[in-house]
């Protein structure tokens, strides 16, 4: 008995290493057929994202594997990780970070031409490493009660005495204000623009603090007239589970600057092909299904921003402030002029 089982033991374990010898070898020749997979660093909150990798791995079969973080944390890590990072795509916000991943050697060109016909080429890097996918506009914002919008223009009449301890705005160490000054460089050259931004620190109601919303709260709060935030916020109040978000959201409208002139500030979020992509072919797939029409329009729809490609619709409360002029600056101007509106943040003394 004893030896009947010990023997039988001594067989299973033969069988099982011949198992083992077959799979090795098996594994080796199915090598090239392992199922595709794509490994993104995403900067964007996973329950919005998550819906759209679903329906990607459902049309493609193949798998997304997200790993979520703050914006500048995941490209510190792509930096320390150098070649041996596992990302495939990195996801994120504001075409200035972009720019930023770009110069840092992170991201490589990709020629689509699906991304090339869906993406406008002001949206889009000079040198194509990375792709703008959702719109942001940061507008002027105004407390309905206290401001007429006929006493509004552009972005620079904010600098005007008028405007005196009324405007709430965020720290300059923030990425959408340094883009937004970065445009503003552009169209106006950088001598008006840092008397611009030396007449809105003149005209601060309060030292910047918070984030946008927190400037929306302000500004319904009574502590300041108008703000400049992205138009995404005060959806994000307006569909707050808190009745005081909803409220204040209620009591701020949105004005659109320099109607006349070079339109509305506006940004992206993008994404680029890592430099050191193991799965080249998947993440350009990835991309290009966000850039088609189901992602655009399931994408503007659960972030509250605009689709980059020209024809989707937006959300309903989106479409309810109305249409505008867009700036139409390639953005990687934003990327170009980044240091310089830093530098005059720090002149001026914005906080
Ligand atoms: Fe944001």
């Amino acid at each position: 008995m004893k030896g009947s089982k010990s023997k039988s033991r001594f067989r299973r374990a033969r069988v099982a290493g011949l198992g083992v010898l077959l799979a090795a070898v098996a594994g080796v020749a199915l090598a090239p057929a392992r199922a595709a997979e794509v490994n993104v660093y995403s900067a964007r909150k996973e329950v919005l994202i998550r819906p759209l990798f679903d329906a990607f791995e459902a049309e493609t079969g193949i798998t997304v594997n997200l790993v979520s973080g703050k914006a500048d944390a995941l490209l510190e890590r792509l930096r320390r990780e150098g070649v041996n990072t596992p990302a495939d795509v990195l996801l994120t916000t504001d075409a200035g970070r972009l720019a930023r991943a770009k110069d840092a050697g992170l991201l490589q060109p990709v020629a689509s031409p699906v991304l090339a016909a869906n993406i406008p080429a002001q949206y889009v890097d000079r040198d194509r490493t990375w792709f703008g996918l959702s719109l942001r506009a940061r507008p002027i914002m105004y407390a309905r009660d206290r401001v007429d919008p006929a006493m509004l223009s552009t972005y620079e009449a904010l600098a005007g005495p008028e405007w005196r301890e009324r405007i709430c705005i965020r720290s300059s160490n923030n990425i959408y204000n340094q883009s937004l000054l970065a445009a503003l460089i552009h169209h106006l050259g950088p001598e008006k623009a840092e008397a611009w931004a030396r007449g809105m620190v003149a005209n601060f109601a309060r030292r910047p603090q918070g984030g946008d919303r927190d400037q929306l709260r302000a500004v319904a709060a009574g502590e300041c007239d108008v703000a400049i935030a992205n138009t995404y916020y005060l959806a994000k109040l307006a569909t707050s589970s808190r009745e005081s978000d909803r409220e204040a959201a209620a009591k701020i409208a949105i004005f659109w600057p320099d109607q006349a002139s070079f339109g509305v500030h506006v940004n992206v979020s993008g994404a680029g092909v890592t430099r050191y992509a193991k799965n080249r072919d998947a993440a350009v797939r990835l991309l290009e299904f966000l850039a088609g029409d189901e992602a655009q329009r399931l994408y503007a729809e659960t972030v509250y921003e605009y689709p980059v490609k020209p024809g989707v619709p937006v959300a309903d409360l989106v479409a309810a402030w109305g249409t505008f002029k867009a700036d139409d600056i390639n953005l990687s101007i934003l990327g170009e002029n980044n240091a310089e509106a830093v530098r005059i943040f720090d002149r001026v003394g914005w906080p």
